[in-house]
């Protein structure tokens, strides 16, 4: 039988067996048929087969109307699962992957602090080993909808005295521990969508360490990586909203410039997606700065034109008033369009700028020479700090 007709008779098996059904009792069967993520292993959700199958099982599942296990979840879905499948112990594949897709522990990224973004390997929050426990003592920022997560995505120092890379270790954190305190930042949007995090004395169990101790550098490149995939399988949102202002819109009969602009970015949308299918693996890899970058530039030129489309009325956004999103249902992207070019300001920066992307590309998949790293092989603690 092809990989196709497998999955084929998986989907009928499910739909036949499951649905209509309620939501929780359809993603429990999903998970259950190896439908969830199916590039892992059978029994964690998986039926281990190629990863490019998975859009072909959404496209029909969103088609039947059936609920959607990735959308109210997006950052413990693509990101929290993938990391914990390549890293986690047969325990903790157990304990975490499921209520991931069932939605019942949503997961935001703590890795970035007011000194570590860019050079993320520079992070200070520090985790000092007590018996079963790690003592954690720092501060994150820029946390994506911490304030609705169940789960962080935590990278802390365990070793001061080696180089910075070697020194981190991975845990996923739960943020109701005691010491744990999120407040929100708000946006140029408004929105109060990202918070900063501070860490005082929290314990967390050694058993929600994901990998080795010293090890934590690898397990997040691996969040990373995932998060790249996600950013660039991004749909092509703006461009349809553009193709929709364009058919009435009076500045494209003023200006043909625009209409030019418009076909321009839906090649350059199509082209992506191609490419995305195209550099789809099991493992995600530095290929996916490619769709991180193109996903980033696409969204904001084709935001600034939707804006360009609706020449004054563009400039009548006025609700900057602090909204702090209630639920990931709400959705980071959604909205007025004044709103989400506004929004569309963050996607080169969010999930690795695109000069960072720029350097992965060119010594990770091009092979030219490395960038001068000073502080390399010195040991974290030795080297001077802001
Ligand atoms: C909307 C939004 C949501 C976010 N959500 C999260 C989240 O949920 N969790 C989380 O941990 N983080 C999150 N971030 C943080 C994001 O990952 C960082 O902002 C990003 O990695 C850049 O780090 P920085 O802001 O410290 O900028 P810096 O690293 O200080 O960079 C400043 C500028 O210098 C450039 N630069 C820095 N180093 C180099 C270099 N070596 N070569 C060339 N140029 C360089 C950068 O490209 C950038 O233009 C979010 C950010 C945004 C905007």
């Amino acid at each position: 039988m092809t990989i196709e007709a497998v999955v084929r008779d998986a989907l009928d098996t499910l739909f036949r067996d499951h649905w209509p059904a309620g939501r929780r009792e359809f993603l429990s069967a999903q998970f259950d048929a190896g439908l969830a993520w199916v590039h892992l292993p059978e029994g964690s959700g998986g039926l281990g087969l190629p990863r490019a199958q998975q859009s072909g099982i959404f496209a029909r599942i969103d088609a039947e109307g059936a609920p959607n296990g990735r959308a109210r979840n997006p950052l413990a879905y693509a990101m929290g699962a993938p990391t914990i499948a390549a890293w986690g112990t047969a325990a903790q594949i157990e304990r975490y992957l499921r209520p991931i897709f069932l939605g019942d522990e949503h997961w935001c990224q703590l890795f970035s602090e007011p000194g570590a973004g860019s050079d993320l390997a520079a992070v200070a929050t520090r985790a000092v080993r007590d018996g079963d426990e790690w003592i954690v003592n720092g501060q994150k920022v820029w946390s994506s909808m911490a304030h609705v997560s169940e789960i962080g995505m935590l990278v802390a120092r365990t070793d001061p005295d080696v180089p910075k890379h070697r020194g981190l270790t991975y845990f996923a954190l739960d943020l109701s521990l005691p010491g744990v305190e999120v407040r929100p930042l708000r946006q140029m949007t408004g929105d109060a969508e990202f918070t900063e995090v501070y860490l005082t004395d929290v314990r967390i169990p050694d058993s929600c360490r994901i990998g080795d101790v010293g090890a934590g550098w690898k397990v997040c490149v691996s969040t990373l990586m995932n998060e790249r995939v996600m950013f660039g399988s991004g749909g092509s949102g703006p461009v349809d909203l553009a193709l929709e202002l364009a058919r009435d819109s009076a500045e494209l009969r003023r200006d043909p410039e625009l209409r030019a602009r418009l076909i321009r970015l839906w090649i350059r949308a199509r082209v992506l997606r191609l490419t995305n299918a195209r550099a789809t693996t099991d493992t995600a890899g530095p290929q996916g700065s490619i769709g991180k970058i193109g996903y980033a530039e696409i969204n904001k030129a084709g935001y600034e034109l939707c804006m360009d489309l609706l020449g004054g009325e563009s400039l009548l956004y006025d609700d900057y008033t602090t909204r702090v999103p209630e639920g990931w249902g709400q959705g980071i992207d959604g909205g007025d369009v004044r709103r989400r070019f506004l929004r569309s300001r963050a996607n080169s920066i969010e999930g690795g700028t695109t000069e960072i992307m720029r350097t992965i590309l060119a010594e990770r998949i091009l092979g030219l020479p490395p960038e001068p790293r000073a502080d390399k092989d010195r040991p974290w603690s030795e080297v001077p700090r802001g």
